[in-house]
């Protein structure tokens, strides 16, 4: 598919017609050009020819509440995409807004196939088009979107941004804002700018480490951006937007797990604002994740210290399709 083509084709027709094709592709959720109905023939001809809507994808596994597809993009490189059902009839799309990741972290591995190249705004909806399609034919739709498959948001901003307009326009997917999160490993750039969207999304940190000198170790980007220096980027971004900001901490074994490392996450989250997510780890190599016990005892001094947190449900660990398990082989 590549429906970037389609702003090009539609320079001499009428602007409802792009509100017309939009209603067709991401609310009728057409995959056939004569499908809609409301285009006149000898346009649905040109599109048929010009924009094609096959996409490229495969289911690569698929386990209860979890499947996670491989899309191939029209240069052949691939990504992937999960889609996680929970039981209340959410439907959340974990999307991939890089083909690779240029920010290395040392337990995931997206880090360790590198980067190739952004994506751009429409290969990045292709990618809920593609379970939404697939949703319909059970009646279900798609209710939230997850910045946190494979790259980093921060370093492709703009067709993140406008990405999320089209999943917001009401002539196309209709998703309110607050059932978008973007992650981000701290780049402090992208903070900043997103302070200023007036957007009500959900913006989320990757946190992993209490002090620098093991995120240092972790995440190569702490060198640039330190702890304090993006915890003042969110503070800022909590003073001009009034919205929580989440924080990720993955338990990985024997490394960012002690008690000493809960106390010290506890003098940074004790926020008003700030909401702790712990992640069990999924293995994906070097790294072991730390036993149930430890994640409890770690959580329990948060709680004693008034940190705000949950444990993040990890779907589909199973069929490597939870967190910074992604990668194309
Ligand atoms: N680059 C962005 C978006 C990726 S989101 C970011 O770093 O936030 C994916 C989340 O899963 C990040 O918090 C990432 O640090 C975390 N992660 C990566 N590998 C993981 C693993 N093996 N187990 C659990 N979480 C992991």
């Amino acid at each position: 598919m590549n429906i970037e083509i389609l702003e090009k084709s539609l320079t001499k027709e009428p602007k409802f017609r792009l509100t017309q094709i939009k209603k067709a592709l991401f609310q009728e959720l057409i995959d056939n050009w004569d499908d809609a109905k409301t285009l006149p023939k000898s346009l649905r001809e040109e599109l048929k020819k010009s924009c094609p809507l096959e996409i490229n994808a495969k289911i690569l596994n698929d386990s209860i509440g979890t499947r996670k597809a491989l899309i191939t993009l029209s240069d052949n490189t691939k990504i992937e995409a999960v889609l996680l059902s929970h039981i209340d009839n959410r439907n959340t799309i974990c999307v991939s807004s890089q083909v690779g990741c240029p920010m290395k972290c040392s337990f995931c591995a997206t880090g360790s196939m590198g980067f190739i190249r952004n994506l751009n705004k429409y290969e990045i909806i292709e990618q809920v088009l593609f379970f939404a399609r697939l949703l319909k034919e059970k009646n279900q739709k798609v209710t939230n979107i997850v910045y946190m498959g494979m790259g980093e948001p921060f370093l492709n901003y703009e067709n993140v941004i406008e990405s999320i307009k089209i999943l917001n326009d009401n002539n196309a997917f209709n998703i309110g804002a607050r059932k978008i999160s973007i992650s981000t490993c701290g780049v402090i750039e992208g903070i900043k700018k997103l302070s200023n969207e007036n957007m009500q999304i959900n913006l989320a940190i990757s946190l992993h480490a209490p002090n620098n000198i093991l995120r240092d170790k972790l995440m190569p980007i702490n060198k640039k951006h330190r702890i304090e220096d993006i915890l003042k980027a969110v503070d800022n971004y909590i003073e001009k937007t009034n919205r929580r900001v989440m924080f990720e901490y993955t338990m990985i074994k024997d490394t960012n797990d002690s008690l000493k490392n809960a106390q010290e996450l506890s003098l940074l989250m004790a926020k008003k604002l700030y909401m702790l997510n712990i992640i069990k780890y999924n293995e994906t190599g070097v790294f072991k994740s730390s036993s149930d016990k430890r994640i409890k005892d770690f959580m329990q001094i948060l709680h004693d210290n008034t940190v705000k947190l949950t444990l993040r449900h990890s779907f589909g660990s199973d069929i490597d399709a939870a967190c910074g398990q992604l990668a194309t082989k």
